[in-house]
């Protein structure tokens, strides 16, 4: 097996069963974790299910097969008004929830508790191409359960996705067994590999959260499978960005009234727009923003 220098702490594996016509992934994440959760104050509840939609996330855009990005919305009635990850096809994820009852998000823990009745909004954009959109209701008692039936519902392929938040680690992980969609096996065939899901799935659910947490891939993969033929593809780096920019803020700006520009310049001296996901803030002044002014003056 290949030898990388990639970093330990925030790592996707994928891998193949050679002999069983099944797939599957591990992601393990602490610094991507501890960027999303940092300086937010989220209740408690709501750092552990942002940590298992981040992991989640991970496993999802490692399906893609184009360059894009895919974004997981969580929504619904409960104290949590609404819960986001988004990533792209080189790992390079962000995050953000936003808490509407503090009080009650405080004493949530399910994901019932902390979104209520609500959907999960898959939205897959290439970056050429039309994007594309899935919702699931969030009916399941847990986020990987709601996972595993977005993808049989949505690919029509069994898959079962493992999802696992640790506050006091500052740690996340998930993994996902899928079976291999299939040309043109016979039915003989098809049972056979749904068998060998089944069995591969079984294997997987053993999982224990300190076991995710603490070995490598190539030791938690021989410890759950080392009866089978695992090929493990390159790991991938998985990394915290958030995609905001001066650039964009401007062009956020751009879309307001000039003479409300103008208002809010003569109250303040400045614009300031501060990211959702980040918390960075970024100041314009009368200088940056004259073409604005001018644009729309007359
Ligand atoms: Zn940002």
């Amino acid at each position: 097996m290949s030898t990388t220098d990639i970093s330990k702490t925030d790592v996707l594996n994928r891998y193949l069963f050679n002999d069983r016509h099944v797939r599957g992934e591990l992601v393990q994440l602490s610094q991507s974790y501890q960027s999303i959760i940092n300086n937010h104050n989220y209740p408690l509840g709501v750092r552990l299910l942002l940590g298992e939609l981040l992991a989640a996330t991970c496993l999802l855009t490692a399906t893609l097969k184009f360059e894009g990005e895919i974004t997981v919305q969580l929504q619904g009635d409960g104290p949590v008004g609404y819960m986001s990850v988004n990533g792209d096809n080189n790992q390079k994820l962000r995050g953000i929830a936003k808490v509407v009852e503090v009080e009650t998000a405080n004493k949530a823990h399910s994901l019932k508790e902390l979104m209520g009745k609500g959907n999960m909004i898959i939205t897959v954009k290439p970056e050429k191409g039309e994007a594309y959109q899935g919702v699931v209701a969030l009916d399941q008692p847990t986020l990987a359960q709601c996972f595993s039936q977005y993808f049989e519902i949505s690919a029509q392929i069994p898959t079962q996705v493992w999802l696992f938040s640790d506050d006091e680690k500052q740690q996340v992980a998930g993994s996902l067994v899928q079976l291999l969609p299939d040309g043109d096996g016979s039915n003989e065939n098809k049972a056979q590999q749904q068998d060998d899901f089944q069995h591969l799935a079984q294997l997987t659910n053993t999982i224990k959260a300190d076991e995710i947490f603490s070995l490598e891939a190539e030791a938690l993969l021989y410890r759950l499978y080392h009866q089978e033929k695992v090929s493990l593809f390159e790991p991938q780096a998985v990394s915290y960005q958030c995609g905001c920019s001066n650039e964009k803020c401007l062009s956020a700006i751009a879309q307001i009234e000039g003479d409300e520009i103008e208002k809010i310049l003569a109250e303040q001296g400045k614009i300031s727009m501060t990211c959702d996901y980040c918390l960075t803030t970024y100041d314009f002044f009368n200088e940056q923003l004259k073409s604005f002014i001018s644009k729309d003056s007359h």
